[in-house]
């Protein structure tokens, strides 16, 4: 059997390669035309009903555009519930299903003697109007198209039946080739965006989050409904200037790097979010964990980094636990943090010091 390594398909490739990271904008994307969409519909159902006493034939289809009518509205209505943003997708393939439902009726029950034209709009519509996998957009047109072929060769005249699949063919082939470039291009701007959000976000030399993303995480924590930490601490490499001086200033690039990737190995086993404050300080902010558990983590942290003799390392911790805090500016949080890793400094060095407030608070 022929077994393709990859789509030969760009867009479906590109999709592929770049949804899993790029979900989330994706979703918005989709959230926003579920919120648009049905209104768009049962608004479009009035136009003929508003027009029967002035069309012959438009009134033999008023049951039909009032179901479609009901039928947008529902879903209007069903999409209002709180949760169903995250259904968004299912959505808005239902919404296309009323739309094509409606076109198939109208031209194979409704009007067996005409040629299908509200259908053609819809599939140069449908692949342009959300983002999904293409492959799963040009199935569920490619399913529209054979239903309304079969329909149309059971209950049509020959001739138009014959018209009627191959204007829906073409028309569907365009809408799905265009729709296809379109989604590829979306889901490349997202892409973009997301990279360069996280260039702005990340230190270039030991790929942590940087000192803006630190600022604005703090910021965020300020704000009422944020998710509080437990606790911030300061971490600082030390006697580091000596590294740079005995084995140069490249020598001490690698060592940051390589410290970055250890904390980030960290960051995977707990909830902590690693920052790089400057120069070869880094905070540190945790979520969730008692004092006790903290310095526990400070502790295994401060040990992993003596152990390991890649470069010979260690590192002072200041730990400020602020679980039980109000705190109303974070900045006051790291200030605790770097008295406390000075402190650890003063005591001399690679450990772990807890503030002076919480120490006298747990003896
Ligand atoms: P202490 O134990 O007291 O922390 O001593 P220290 O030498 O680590 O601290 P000090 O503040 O005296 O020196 C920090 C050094 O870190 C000085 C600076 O050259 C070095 N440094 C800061 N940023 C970088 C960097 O991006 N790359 C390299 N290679 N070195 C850096
Ligand atoms: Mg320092
Ligand atoms: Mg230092």
């Amino acid at each position: 059997m022929l077994r393709l390594k990859r789509p030969i398909w760009k867009p479906e490739r590109t999709y592929l390669r770049l949804a899993p990271e790029n979900r989330a904008a994706m979703a918005a994307h989709n959230e926003k035309m579920i919120g648009i969409l049905p209104i768009m519909g049962w608004l479009l159902m009035l136009l003929p009903l508003f027009s029967v006493p002035l069309s012959s034939t438009k009134s033999g289809a008023v049951p039909v555009y009032l179901a479609g009518f009901a039928g947008f509205f529902a879903l209007f209505l069903i999409y209002q519930l709180p949760g169903m943003k995250k259904h968004a997708l299912a959505g808005l393939y239902a919404a296309y299903s009323i739309f094509f439902l409606l076109a198939v009726y109208l031209s194979v029950i409704h009007s067996p003697g005409m040629r299908a034209t509200i259908l053609l709009g819809v599939f140069c519509l449908m692949p342009f109007s959300f983002i999904d996998r293409p492959l799963r957009m040009n199935l569920f047109a490619a399913f529209w198209l054979a239903l309304h072929a079969i329909l149309a060769f059971l209950l049509k005249p020959r001739s138009l039946a014959l018209d009627d699949t191959i204007n829906c063919l073409c028309f569907a082939i365009l809408g799905c080739f265009l729709g296809n470039l379109v989604v590829q291009v979306r889901v490349e701007s997202f892409e973009t965006h997301r990279q360069l959000i996280l260039q702005k976000e990340t230190d270039v030399l030991t790929g942590l989050s940087n000192r803006r993303k630190l600022y604005e995480t703090l910021a965020h924590l300020e704000t009422p409904a944020s998710i509080k930490p437990s606790c911030v601490m300061m971490i600082d490499i030390d006697h580091f200037k000596e590294l740079n001086d005995v084995h140069g200033h490249a020598a001490g690039d690698r060592c940051l790097g390589w410290f970055g990737k250890k904390l980030k190995g960290f960051s995977k086993d707990y909830r902590i979010d690693f920052y790089r404050y400057g120069g070869e300080e880094f905070v540190a902010i945790a979520y969730g964990y008692s004092e006790a558990k903290v310095l526990d983590i400070a502790e295994s942290l401060r040990a992993s980094i003596e152990k390991d003799d890649v470069f010979s390392l260690t590192v002072s911790i200041g730990v400020a636990y602020c679980q039980d805090d109000k705190i109303s500016n974070y900045e006051t949080v790291i200030e605790r943090a770097d008295q406390a890793a000075y402190n650890a400094k003063r005591l001399g060095r690679n450990r772990v010091s807890l503030e002076k407030k919480a120490q006298s608070r747990l003896a």
